[in-house]
């Protein structure tokens, strides 16, 4: 069963719904399994035209700790990782730890709406130009988070990142040292901030992030 928050929770989803996305129908499970929310939407794809994509939104738990799943619910594209659509034709939105929505409030879920808009235009683009508009992610989660470690720490090479790493995976450092990245810049004024940020990422478990980079620092200094 459904508490009474999780029921005023989802009452208030509906209201944003209703002003974002006017043509969903949403519904909420008595069972206590939560919400979903189906129809069209509609993309403004610019110069007049519009385009329509059939959604199923799920709000099951850990919603709101996560946000909803969206789903191609027409089957519309064919899966494909290039275009950030999974096998079971949900699309895959946001690298968990990395750039995640906070649907922890209504206001929350609004923003996580108002942000599906650009990347469903984003799915037309594909399909005119035959490729991922814009900067991408690399695919599949150990590349993606290994690319947003050197972004992250500004990794230009190989011995910079091993000089690092052991901090991102916790070895701690006072503030008031030199930088083990070699720049004679005090810790606190130089990576600490940015390794802080990365503690999380490192703990993921199953990727193999040390080799990851690497191999993409090595990629890059060929290039
Ligand atoms: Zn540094």
């Amino acid at each position: 069963m459904l508490t009474s928050d999780q029921l005023m929770r989802y009452e208030a989803d509906r209201l944003v719904l209703g002003e974002i996305f006017p043509r969903m129908t949403h519904k909420i499970l008595a069972s206590g399994a939560g919400a979903f929310a189906t129809g069209e939407v509609d993309v403004d794809m610019g110069a007049g035209s519009w385009e329509q994509v059939d959604l199923r939104l799920v709000f099951s738990p850990p919603y709101p700790i996560r946000p909803p799943k969206v789903f191609d619910r027409a089957k519309r594209w064919t899966p494909n990782m290039d275009r950030h659509l999974m096998p079971d034709h949900e699309f895959c939105l946001w690298l968990a730890l990395v750039d995640q929505p906070d649907v922890a409030t209504p206001g929350g879920l609004r923003e996580f709406l108002l942000r599906l808009l650009p990347f469903l235009r984003d799915q037309f683009v594909f399909d005119d130009v035959g490729h991922w508009p814009g900067p991408e992610w690399a695919h599949g989660a150990q590349s993606a988070y290994a690319q947003h470690i050197i972004e992250t720490l500004d990794l230009k090479d190989i011995a910079t990142f091993r000089s690092l790493w052991p901090l991102v995976n916790g070895r701690r450092w006072k503030s008031a040292r030199a930088c083990p990245c070699g720049s004679g810049q005090p810790y606190g004024s130089c990576h600490e901030r940015r390794v802080a940020q990365l503690l999380d990422v490192a703990q993921i478990p199953n990727l193999d992030l040390s080799n990851a980079i690497v191999g993409r620092l090595t990629l890059e200094a060929s290039s």
